[in-house]
């Protein structure tokens, strides 16, 4: 599957293995977010915010 990460627009080709494969293949999230991308928002989110990814992945859940 060929995906564009949102943040830096570069494009990739993703499968199963990952994360973000299955919650874009059933059309639950069109936004695909690159490795690179993802530590520097994440990263950046806990210092802008203080909350971890951890946390962040807890409250993601609760948003579907
Ligand atoms: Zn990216």
């Amino acid at each position: 599957m060929e995906v564009t990460c949102m943040t830096c627009k570069k494009e990739y080709i993703i499968d199963f293995k990952d994360k973000q494969y299955n919650k874009i293949k059933s059309g639950k999230s069109k936004l695909y977010v690159c490795k690179t991308c993802n530590e520097g928002v994440q990263r950046e989110s806990i210092k802008t915010t203080g909350i971890s990814p951890n946390d962040v992945d807890e409250y993601g859940k609760y948003l579907k």
